[in-house]
């Protein structure tokens, strides 16, 4: 069994990284979604265990002391973390998982130089465009609005660091380049130590 990619996306707040991402399960076979641990509260009609694993800070803290997180980081005021251990299970069983992390979490598995992780960065087509969509959510309060519109500057800063910039203008466009990207690096040599790319050897087709 070929072990899966990762594919770590992040955005600014409203830049439509969650609808992106639930087309592209729809449209692409053997993709995962990493579900994160956050201490934020559920919103309506947000599910234990689908969007996110909501727990308090003392579990969160504690899982991060065990180091059962791959990265974690504080956004928005809140804490949010990947499980190692869930993500490991999904790469072994061969499919390709999706982090959808903040920028801080995005650099500490570039740091640590996460072995082939691929880098995406979602981007609204503009600010007054990433205003309307945020405020068009209509679940969060002004000031929250208005923290995550503070954010989105310093976060759209780091977007230069990433593998891939995808520009959110129509859904249904941004979805595609996402698909495309998954499938080159699907495509792309995943190679056993003499250089023998995996997919032949598998195949049978691998030159004697
Ligand atoms: P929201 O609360 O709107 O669902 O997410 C807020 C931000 O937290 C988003 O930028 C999202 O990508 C980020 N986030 C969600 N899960 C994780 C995680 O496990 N780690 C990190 N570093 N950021 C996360």
């Amino acid at each position: 069994m070929m072990r899966g990619n990762l594919f770590v996306i992040s955005a600014p707040s409203g830049a439509g990284k969650s609808t992106i991402l639930k087309k592209l399960l729809t449209t692409v076979a053997n993709l995962a979604f990493s579900v994160s641990h956050t201490t934020r509260a559920p919103r309506t009609g947000e599910c234990d265990g689908r969007e996110y694993h909501f727990v308090d800070r003392a579990t969160f803290e504690g899982m991060r002391d065990e180091q059962a997180f791959l990265e974690w980081a504080e956004v928005h005021g809140n804490l949010y973390g990947t499980s190692r251990a869930a993500i490991e299970a999904q790469q072994a069983q061969g499919l390709d998982v999706f982090l959808d992390i903040d920028v801080q979490g995005a650099k500490q598995l570039r740091d640590c130089g996460h072995p082939g992780a691929i880098f995406l960065f979602i981007a609204p087509p503009s600010w007054a465009e990433l205003e309307k969509r945020l405020r068009g959510r209509g679940t969060d309060p002004e000031e929250t609005v208005q923290l995550r519109l503070h954010n989105a500057r310093k976060e759209m800063a780091e977007a230069e660091s990433y593998d891939y910039l995808v520009i959110n203008d129509r859904l249904d466009e941004a979805v595609d380049t996402l698909r495309a990207v998954v499938i080159a690096e699907r495509c792309k040599g995943r190679r056993n130590p003499n250089g023998t790319p995996l997919d032949l050897v598998a195949m049978g087709l691998a030159a004697q």
